[in-house]
Order: structure tokens, then C-alpha cells, then sequence
């Protein structure tokens, strides 16, 4: 039956575009958004009619709801294997992790539609694709930013609390994709912006990459100095206005800065693992306001389908680059400092001297007047507490659930037989310093002041020993050090912080 099916799409392929049902909103008169369910039973029908699409299930959500990823491919072997191919960028695509903001699950079944029905059919030739249109049904469902247990996933890359994240982590593991592109909304009315100050923002399409200072160095710079610009420039030129990502707008008279460096969000997680990974944040309209669909919900599909195509041509136009540079730093990373083993455990933003003041504009509520609005601008990256990376970590604290924890993120590590003796770079906390909160709604953070000694040091049996010389090392450094802007320790349930000596530290012979 597949066959016969996959025949008869092959066909209307080349002539017409019969047996390919519209996606379940597409056939909606009111525009109503589908329950994920029928999601799910669209991707199936869409795997069931063509050889180059595969529907696989990830996992479930904490709902119970499947989360599945759609691959489509001109290659059998990446279709059952997964294994990234020679040449051929691997792009994983993830809407609506944020259940509230839908557009994208919407773009997604409609792209994976075209490609079944064999329009871009170049893309495929470039490119294996894994769709996850739905990367929260959960949220899809309750219309909700958050899981059925309330889980903020796009926060939980390092903590990886919710099931919904840890399979989103395995499937980077599974598929190993060179491009992750991760699909949100923003909304433009703002609670302090918008009600008490009177202005709306206004930006239609907006994107970031990872761009924490410790990702591999030419890729990174890659992707700063050339993709990044080609990629607004390309969706600019299709139509849809499109600008680096400034952070969100809430107050008149905030500073404005970039995308966050954090490494708890897909972002840069994603990018520290050697992958390029995309940001994109397309207009929410106003719940005010009339449009010819529900919210503009139609209109949104349609920005949100034009940015992930424009993605998708730009990434096929750069397989070469894009597979040489993601790959390479994921085998072997190399920070941008000099001898390339350099880790920044501190940073965070600061003011652009170049470049003291950006200009914005803001949509006036009363008159709907667009005026332009100075901003303070942060958007300058701040690297502190340059620090070699070490051959590995030692853990002495909490082993099994920090074994557990390991294996959850892929990180490799050896539980100590017997007691071993190694050179260590003891840390002492001497201070715990509270760091100002970036904004509203953004968590605190404590800074630790700590005292390094080289010395000797007797590991015990049970002990953990996590190395660096392996593809998630420098990531697992950034996580496991007390130093680090993004230490586990700053997650509310592995609140060790405290003054005196770190249970966790720098093993220089190992
Ligand atoms: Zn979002």
C-alpha cells in the first residue's frame, strides 16, 4: 500500500498535488488551531504517503502526550539510521516549545506538506530534516507557555527537570543535527510597556543565534560575522522585515542587549555541543486589534513559514561551510582565546562603546503611531575569569544523583573503583555575591568569589571523574564549575553554593 501511495505521490509530485490532504488548520473555515492530536494524525498520514518522510516518537510529554519528530530525507539511510551524511547539513526544526506562541507547529505542517507534495525538492537534495512541530503538545493543548506540570523547558537545559527537555536532549544525541532552529513568538503588548506606558513593540521578525562567548571559536565567528547577517538579510529581501534579536522589550526605559549568553537555553546549549543553532522570534499580534483571521493567526503561519524557508535555502547554499565548521567543533572544540583551551566562566553584558544608544521603533497605543525610541544599548559581551580548561572534573558530592544527572546531558564519566590520588585545583568559596537581576521576571543569580590552589588530592571509591577530552567537555566544564555564570548550583535544587571548600573541581592529572 505504501508503495502504491508513495507512487501515486511521486507522480503528483511532477503534475498535481492531489492525494496530499491540507493540514488540519489549513482545512479549518475558522482558522481554529488543531489539539495536537490531530497534529500527530496529520504527521502520520504525511509518513504514510511518502518514502521520504518517517514519523519517529521521541518521547512523551508530562502530559502524557507524544512528542514526535518527522524526518524527511532523500537518503534511506538517514531515514533509518539517522546518521548524519557526508556534505549534508542535518537541520532540526522545533515549534511552539512554548505552547502559547503556535505559529510555528502551524509552519511546520505546512512545510513538511510542500515537501511531501515534492515542491522544494532542492532542499532535500541539500539537506536531512528532523520536524518536531510540536516540541510541547502539552502547552499546544492547555494553551499554555509552559507543560502540564508547569515546566518553563526553554529554562531547563542545564537543570534538565522536565522529561519534555531530556528528550529533546536525546534526540540531539540521536540525530546530531549541524542546525538547530528553534521557532517562537513575541508577543507585542507588554504589561509595564504597553498598559501603564502606552507603546506596543514592533518588530516582525527577529533572530539570534548561540552566541555564548565559549562556543567554538570559528564557529562562532562564523556565524556571527556571516550567517546571522545573510539570514536577515534574506528573510528582509522576501518580504518580512527582519532584525537581530534585542531581548524583550518591557519598559521604555530599559537598556536593550541580545539574545541571552545563558547556556539553560536549547540556544546555546545547542551551540556550545558545536552546532549552529538559530533563534527566531516572529511577531504575536495584539489580542486588541482586527485581523481577517482569529489573532492574525493566518498571517503568522505565513511569517513564520517564510522564515524557516529562508533558513532552510540559506543552509542548503552553505552545506559545505555549515557541515565542515559544525562538525569539526563538535569532534574537536576550540574556544576563541589563543591557545584555543580557554573557557569564560563569567559573562555577561555590558554598554556597546561603540554603539552607546540604538535607536527602536515603538507603535504609540493611542494613535498607532510608529516613532522611533532611544535604548541604552548592553548589547556588548562582558567575558570574566578566563580559565583553563582541565583535563577532567571531580565529583565528590551527591555521586548518584549526580550520575544521573551526567547521563541525562550524554556526559561521559568514570565512578572511582578505588581511591586514587590526582592533582586537583582545590576551590574555596570566600564570598557569595548576589548578581543584579537583568529584568524583571529574570532569575537571580549568585556570584561565587573563589580561591584557587593547586594541590594534591585522594579521590575515594565512588567518586565521579568526568574528562574533558570528550565532545560534551567543554559544556559539562561550563555546568560542573562554581565559577561559571551557569553552574548547576545556581538551579534551585542543587543549591550548593556555600562558603568554604567546593565538593566539585578542576582535576589537573587526572
Ligand atoms: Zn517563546
Amino acid at each position: 500500500m505504501k508503495v502504491l501511495l508513495s507512487l501515486l505521490v511521486f507522480c503528483a509530485s511532477l503534475a498535481w498535488a492531489g492525494p496530499v490532504p491540507p493540514s488540519p488548520f489549513e482545512k479549518s473555515a475558522q482558522q481554529a488551531l488543531p489539539s495536537s492530536q490531530e497534529i500527530g494524525a496529520y504527521l502520520a498520514v504525511l509518513d504514510e504517503l511518502s518514502p521520504r518522510a518517517r514519523l519517529v516518537e521521541l518521547g512523551k510529554s508530562a502530559g502524557g502526550r507524544p512528542i514526535e519528530a518527522l524526518l524527511m530525507s532523500n537518503s534511506d539511510d538517514f531515514l533509518t539510521g539517522f546518521a548524519p551524511q557526508q556534505g549534508k547539513p542535518t537541520v532540526m526544526l522545533l515549534g511552539s516549545q512554548h505552547g502559547n506562541e503556535p505559529s510555528s507547529a502551524e509552519a511546520i505542517q505546512l512545510l513538511a506538506r510542500q515537501l511531501v507534495m515534492g515542491e522544494h525538492h532542492e532542499l532535500l537534495d541539500k539537506l536531512n530534516l528532523v520536524l518536531v512541530a510540536m516540541a510541547n503538545p502539552d502547552g499546544r493543548d492547555l494553551s499554555s507557555r509552559y507543560n502540564a506540570t508547569m515546566d518553563n523547558t526553554n529554562i531547563d537545559y542545564v537543570a534538565l527537570n522536565a522529561g519534555e527537555t531530556r528528550l529533546l536532549v536525546d534526540a540531539l544525541h540521536t540525530f546530531q543535527p549541524d542546525v538547530v532552529y528553534d521557532a517562537h513568538e513575541s508577543g507585542i503588548w507588554k504589561r509595564i510597556l504597553t498598559k501603564e506606558q502606552g507603546y506596543l513593540t514592533d518588530v516582525d521578525a527577529q533572530f539570534d543565534m548561540g552566541n555564548n562567548p565559549n562556543i567554538d571559536g570559528e564557529l562562532r565567528t562564523y556565524t556571527e560575522q556571516y550567517l546571522l547577517p545573510a539570514l536577515l538579510e534574506r528573510v528582509s529581501t522576501a518580504g518580512l522585515p527582519a532584525v537581530r534579536y534585542r531581548g524583550e522589550i518591557t519598559d521604555i526605559k530599559q537598556s536593550v542587549a541580545r539574545g541571552g549568553l545563558g547556556i539553560t537555553n536549547l540556544r546555546n546549549y545547542a551551540a556550545m555541543q558545536g552546532r549552529i543553532s538559530i533563534l527566531v522570534e516572529n511577531r504575536l499580534d495584539n489580542k486588541q486589534g482586527s485581523y481577517d483571521s482569529p489573532r492574525n493567526i493566518v498571517e503568522r503561519v505565513r511569517k513564520q513559514l517564510l522564515s524557516m524557508e529562508q533558513m532552510l535555502r540559506l543552509i542548503a547554499d552553505e552545506a559545505d561551510r555549515v557541515t565542515r565548521l559544525s562538525r569539526q567543533a563538535r569532534q574537536r572544540w576550540r574556544s576563541a582565546a589563543d591557545d584555543g583551551q580557554i573557557l569564560w566562566m563569567g559573562v555577561g553584558f555590558e554598554v556597546n562603546k561603540h554603539e552607546p544608544v540604538v535607536s527602536l521603533p515603538l507603535v504609540r497605543m493611542e494613535d498607532g503611531k510608529r516613532k522611533m525610541h532611544s535604548f541604552s544599548n548592553h548589547d556588548a559581551i562582558a567575558a570574566e575569569e578566563p580559565v583553563k580548561l582541565a583535563a577532567a572534573y571531580g565529583i565528590t558530592r551527591e555521586q548518584a544523583r549526580m550520575a544521573d544527572w551526567l547521563r541525562r546531558h550524554h556526559i561521559t564519566f568514570e565512578v572511582l573503583e578505588a581511591p586514587r590520588r590526582v592533582t586537583i585545583e582545590r576551590l574555596v568559596i570566600e564570598r557569595l555575591a548576589v548578581q543584579p537581576k537583568a529584568r524583571p521576571g529574570v532569575r537571580e543569580k549568585l556570584q561565587a568569589v573563589v580561591r584557587t590552589s593547586p594541590q594534591s588530592a585522594e579521590l575515594k571509591a565512588g567518586d565521579l571523574l568526568v574528562p574533558t577530552d570528550q565532545p560534551m567537555g567543554p559544556l559539562a566544564a561550563l555546568m560542573l564549575d562554581p565559577r561559571s555564570a551557569n553552574s548547576l548550583y545556581q538551579e534551585s535544587e542543587w543549591n550548593w553554593l556555600a562558603e568554604g571548600e567546593f565538593p566539585v573541581f578542576p582535576v589537573i592529572t587526572p
